[in-house]
């Protein structure tokens, strides 16, 4: 059983290769993007208060990630382990996410950082928005405050899990199936 965080910039293949590791092993997938976003097509309450925060491309507040994820983590109890995508983005974030686990005896194995310069994610966020019907994926300033919200907010959230010897980088450049096998020798290092 792994819990393991998946990190990168907007644009760097999270998505991508969690389908892979989901399929490998067995574990469950947590996106805060793809829950705001699910909330958001279903219109709940929680999907009206994310929706300003998301199409301008910033953070939606800590505490309603948080119990967004909490309350996520609550309802899987016999999941196999969990891959967050997304999340944690900030360090209170992170904190939260040790404590949440704790209770239920759990614990991040280690967090693997997708590496990829920023005119390739530009690149590659322009693309995916031709097809994502995401308004944050289909303009340039929209891409850009993300890129920056995850320069000045997201990036301490490395340093958090470097401080406990749990940060492996890998290029996220190149080859999808390259990538995933990259990651999965982190992974058997666990
Ligand atoms: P990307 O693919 O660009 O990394 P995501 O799909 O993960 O984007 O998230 C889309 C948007 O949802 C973010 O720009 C942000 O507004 C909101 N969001 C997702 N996860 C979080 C989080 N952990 N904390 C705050 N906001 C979040």
């Amino acid at each position: 059983m792994y819990n393991i965080v998946l990190f990168g910039p907007p644009g760097a293949g999270k998505g991508t290769q969690s389908e892979k590791l989901i399929e490998k092993y067995g574990l469950t997938h947590l996106s805060t993007g793809d829950l705001f976003r699910k909330h958001l097509g279903e219109g709940t309450e929680l999907g009206q208060l994310a929706k300003k925060y998301m199409n301008e491309g910033h953070l939606v507040p800590d505490e309603v990630v948080i119990r967004m994820v909490e309350d996520r983590i609550n309802e899987t109890p016999d999941a196999h382990g969990f891959i967050f995508d997304g999340f944690p983005r900030t360090t209170a974030q992170a904190e939260a996410l040790d404590e949440m686990l704790s209770h239920h005896k759990l614990k991040i194995n280690g967090m693997i950082a997708l590496d990829v310069a920023e005119d390739i994610l530009k690149s590659r966020i322009k693309e995916r928005g031709k097809t994502s019907n995401r308004v944050d994926d289909q303009d340039d300033e929209k891409i850009n405050t993300r890129i920056k919200v995850y320069l000045e907010e997201t990036l301490p959230v490395a340093d958090y899990y470097n401080t406990q010897g749990k940060l492996k980088k890998i290029n996220g450049v190149g080859k999808i199936d390259d990538i995933f096998s990259n990651i999965t020798t982190v992974i058997s290092s666990y």
